[in-house]
């Protein structure tokens, strides 16, 4: 069942049942049969409907931060940004698909050969809550330009970003069977990945999701993009303006309530400015993150995406403050309805912690202390997580030298989190496999064909 439930109020919106076996069935014939005819158009064609693409999400902004807001309690301004997003994603595979699809001729030792960049197929899209439109723009926009086709299953707790998404690509004129949106259980996508006619499957979500349709996909051989969870290690070196220091990476953290893949949830910094940094990072979250109606732009700590999720966060709290870490600010549930929990700063968690090497997928600030670089370094790396990781300083040769010693897929350098269309965007360990974005998002379920000539 796909269940609309608003979770700033807790009020049961809508319910929408799952596609029959059957429905599913017909959807893979689909997009398989859609393939013939799309990629026999020429790039330029493709990109055009892209590039329409992009407008149609522009003009409809409004409509889809609603939904999200409806949905999942994305603060309303952070909707409409993360439609703009979509919008420069859309905008730069439309802009750039052309060239970066062009032929590629090589000088072999043995004579000239050519590599030509051609589609795949039929590809399945399995995609979070977090970000409605943006996780599936990542996926959508450079294999549509590729002219591969795509069967999407949304997360259960969005099908109406999910039907708003799909209206937009057959209005931005993608062919009904180019783009296909079905309401499937994640029962059903064992035996999706078990039809010949579909290619490949890329999924954004958790590990356990990660871990099981990666199972299903390779026992069929199926190529995989996994986009999974993290918990980014942020370090300051040092800084000459604690406050602005603590007020942006308190905001990177808090972003989409803290349910970002790559916010920093680790903050590790360095001895001398250790205990500043947790009293003003704790007043300020205790004083700032007052929770609102997500629909209100002036409201600080919306809900979190259900109540499920605000509960299973207000367990790792607890959790990690009964194995003995220190509750700095927060820590509850709010008695308010809806999905609300407190803005939380955490001190003293040890590797003996549950929550030291666990994903927390909400508004928690977790500080550690470091006594030098090195050891700042070596807490960054003891993660299984490897998605990105951000280094904060006032020495640029220094930040440098830190980011290259740390195993992300991404760094950033005086910032946090945050996704742009032409930068690769990926993990490494167990935050996936693959990369979304940039040029090499659109080699993933690419044939690199080469041509001897
Ligand atoms: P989730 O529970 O794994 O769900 C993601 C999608 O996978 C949903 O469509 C879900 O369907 C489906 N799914 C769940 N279990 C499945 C299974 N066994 N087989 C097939 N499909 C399955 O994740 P979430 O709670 O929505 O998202 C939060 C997680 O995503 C966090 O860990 C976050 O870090 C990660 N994330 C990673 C990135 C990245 O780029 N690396 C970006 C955003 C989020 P149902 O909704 O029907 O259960």
């Amino acid at each position: 069942m796909y269940t609309l439930t608003n979770p700033a109020t807790g009020e049961l919106v809508e319910e929408i049942e799952n596609s029959t076996d059957d429905e599913v069935r017909d959807a893979i014939e689909r997009v398989h049969r859609g393939y013939a005819g799309w990629r026999r158009r020429t790039v330029e064609e493709r990109a055009r409907v892209v590039a329409r693409a992009a407008e149609l999400f522009a003009e409809r902004s409004d409509e889809l931060a609603e939904i999200m807001t409806l949905e999942m309690g994305k603060r309303i301004n952070e909707g409409r940004g993360e439609v703009g997003v979509v919008v420069d994603i859309f905008n730069y595979y439309a802009e750039n698909g052309p060239a970066l699809l062009a032929d590629e001729p090589l000088q072999l030792a043995s004579g000239p050969a050519v590599i030509v960049k051609q589609p795949i197929g039929a590809l399945l899209g399995v995609m979070p809550w977090n970000f409605p439109c943006y996780q599936v723009a990542r996926f959508v926009a450079p294999n549509l330009v590729l002219g591969n086709t795509i069967l999407l299953k949304h997360a259960s707790i969005c099908p109406r970003s999910a039907a708003a998404i799909e209206r937009i690509l057959h209005d931005a004129g993608v062919p009904e069977d180019a783009y296909v949106n079905i309401y499937a259980s994640s029962r059903q996508v064992p035996a999706i990945l078990a039809d010949p006619r579909i290619q490949g499957v890329s999924l954004t979500g958790s590990e356990p999701a990660g871990i099981s349709v990666a199972t299903e996909a390779g026992k069929h051989l199926k190529k995989t993009v996994l986009e999974l969870g993290g918990s980014d290690p942020l370090i300051v070196l040092d800084t000459d303006d604690l406050d602005a220091t603590v007020k942006a990476t308190a905001t990177a953290r808090m972003r989409n309530c803290g349910q970002s893949c790559n916010a920093p949830k680790r903050m590790i910094v360095l001895g001398e400015l250790y205990d500043d940094f947790v009293d003003r990072m704790s007043k300020h979250v205790a004083d700032f993150y007052q929770p609102g109606d997500p629909a209100d732009p002036a409201t600080k700590l919306p809900p979190l995406a259900s109540t499920s999720a605000a509960d299973e966060v207000a367990g790792q709290i607890e959790k990690a403050i009964r194995q003995g870490a220190t509750l700095r600010a927060g820590g509850h549930r709010i008695e308010r309805p809806g999905a609300y929990l407190e803005a939380t700063v955490l001190t003293d968690v040890t590797p003996e912690m549950d929550a030291y090497y666990e994903e927390i997928f909400g508004p928690v600030v977790t500080v550690f202390r470091a006594e030098d670089e090195q050891e700042a370094i070596d807490l960054a790396n003891d993660s299984p997580f490897g998605l990105g990781a951000s280094v904060w300083g006032t020495d640029p040769e220094r930040l440098r030298r830190v980011a290259e010693q740390l195993e992300a897929g991404m760094v950033y350098l005086n910032r946090a989190g945050g996704s742009v269309a032409d930068l690769p965007f990926g993990g490494i360990k167990r935050s996936g496999i693959g990369r979304e974005l940039g040029a090499a998002g659109i080699e993933e379920f690419m044939n690199r064909k080469a041509i001897r000539l």
